[in-house]
């Protein structure tokens, strides 16, 4: 048995790459470890792609070869055959030549590995996630300010700055009197979003080098790191890594676990949270929380994506356009009605429509819900992932393309999302609170007969300009856009038919 640490630069080596919640991962790296005698063993966190998983990397020098999801008894047989007979290739799915020290998952030419970019995905796979030396941190080293005039924009509905250039939060926080926190914001209850989950198992280390320069930029003593309470194995997870780290970062993060609910995720919820509150309600803005966050002090809150993105930037500056309006990469969770989710990385003159080649889908594609459960529905995926192109098409940005296939009803669907906002909503205000039970009503009422289209479209502008949060102002969002593309599918509804034949028994 040989057990180790370490991947990045040893030769030779197996990977066995997973989420940190992933049962199989562990029993192909037991399976691989036992039989191991002088090949290193180490277990790596997901690439991202979880129809590759539990993911076998066998590494000799400039080569490796992949193999996607075996039996322990096949990865046994491996081993015992890398032993003996060098770098095995038989059945690999790729091989790929690379850099014998590369600090990055190398990419093979096809399959869902090689969709879009690896640049804040780079590590996850590949790197051991505990180890401080597989990481180069930068945090003690480097200036944020510098990534400050990149423009950078936060990403995810748990970042307060999500869509807006971080800087400015950073120096209104700096300019505010008080102690100032930052707060990472990894609670997300939805899991259609996987990114923040990815980078947190994959590679926490960058996430954190990420944040600790931020908290030196801003001059935080104290840094607050928000996961899900009942994600106890991520958990578990980021305090290992965090306690691997802990003498090497300038600012060790305290670990709080909050609400499994999906109003929890909210930036100002995530506050209210962190302070104890009994109700979970976003706050009203302004004050920001750059100006009266956690307890009242200067706090900036942004997503692990964020944080890397911001590692990525002080690490790669050549690799951000200042002249972008939205410099930098995109993660993108591919999700709905396919073999696996996947979560990849497009650039800003990528497209959402590659995302398809990173998974399998179960049918025809009939729609996309882009931008997480109060995302836009779409059927058109050529639009570019930066946030202004998303907004103008009038999808979401939170990293999200479900692929819905053809057995899917609009009507059906964005039902399901009118009624979740209704349940999901904290009912601190009046447009979030009865416009989404308003918007539910609506749509009961095309059952019996009664498509009120201009009801729908008024009570979604008013949701969407006067609601507290973005719960509420997003929350028409799939209804609105589902009427502007399958408005005949509504109306056969209204006519006591259901095309896809899902919606029988209520008609
Ligand atoms: S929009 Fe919904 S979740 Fe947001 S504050 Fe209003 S009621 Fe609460």
């Amino acid at each position: 048995m040989t057990n180790v640490t370490g991947a990045v630069g040893r030769s030779p080596v197996v990977r066995v790459s997973a989420d940190v919640t992933a049962a199989r991962g562990d029993r192909v790296f037991n399976a691989a470890r036992d039989v191991a005698d002088s090949i290193p063993v180490v277990r790596t966190g997901p690439t991202g792609i979880l129809a590759l998983e539990p993911l076998v990397l066998a590494t000799e020098g400039e080569r490796t070869t992949f193999f996607a999801s075996p039996r322990p008894s096949t990865v046994r047989d491996l081993v015992e055959d890398f032993e003996s007979e060098g770098l095995p290739t038989d059945d690999a799915d790729a091989v790929v030549e690379h850099d014998p020290e590369v600090a990055s998952l190398p990419v093979p030419s096809d399959g869902p590995l090689s969709v879009g970019e690896r640049r804040t995905l780079g590590p996850c796979g590949w790197v051991d996630p505990l180890d401080p030396t597989e990481h180069t941190l930068v945090s003690t080293e480097r200036d944020v300010g510098s990534v400050a005039d990149v423009g950078l924009l936060g990403r995810g509905r748990g970042d307060a700055a999500a869509d807006e250039p971080i800087g400015e939060t950073w120096e209104r926080a700096r300019g505010t009197d008080g102690e100032p926190v930052v707060v990472v914001n990894a609670n997300e209850s939805d899991d259609r979003p996987r990114a923040d989950r990815t980078l947190l198992a994959g590679s926490p280390l960058s996430v954190l080098d990420g944040v600790a320069a931020v908290a030196e930029y801003v001059d935080a003593e104290d840094v607050v790191l928000y996961l899900n309470e009942t994600d106890t194995e991520l958990q578990k997870h980021v305090r290992r890594a965090v306690e691997a780290a802990e003498d090497e970062l300038p600012v060790v993060p305290q670990i709080v676990a909050g609400p499994d609910e999906y109003r929890a995720g909210a930036p100002t919820a995530a506050l209210e949270a962190l302070e104890g509150a009994d109700r979970i309600e976003p706050r009203v803005q302004p004050p920001t929380p750059a100006e009266h966050g956690l307890y009242g002090r200067p706090t900036v809150v942004h997503t692990p994506r964020t944080f890397a993105h911001v590692r990525h930037a002080l690490r790669n500056p050549e690799t951000f356009d200042a002249d972008d309006a939205d410099p930098g990469t995109r993660l993108v969770t591919v999700t709905g009605d396919v073999d696996a989710a996947a979560t990849v990385e497009l650039g800003s003159g990528g497209s959402l429509s590659d995302v398809g080649d990173a998974v399998v889908m179960d049918g025809s594609f009939k729609m996309a819900c882009v931008g997480g459960v109060f995302g836009g529905i779409t059927s058109e995926l050529d639009v570019p992932p930066t946030a202004q192109s998303l907004d103008a098409a009038n999808l979401g940005t939170d990293g999200v393309v479900e692929l819905l296939s053809d057995e899917r009803c609009a009507v059906a669907t964005v039902g399901e999302r009118a009624r979740f906002a209704s349940t999901a909503n904290s009912g601190r205000c009046v447009p979030g609170r009865e416009g989404t039970k308003q918007l539910t009503e609506l749509l009961r009422e095309i059952y019996q007969g009664a498509f009120r289209t201009d009801d729908i479209r008024e009570l979604g502008r008013v949701m969407r300009k006067t609601s507290n949060c973005r719960i509420g102002a997003h929350a028409p969002r799939p209804v609105t856009t589902a009427m502007d593309e399958f408005e005949p599918e509504f109306r056969a509804h209204a006519d006591g038919r259901c095309p896809s034949s899902t919606c029988e028994e209520k008609l």
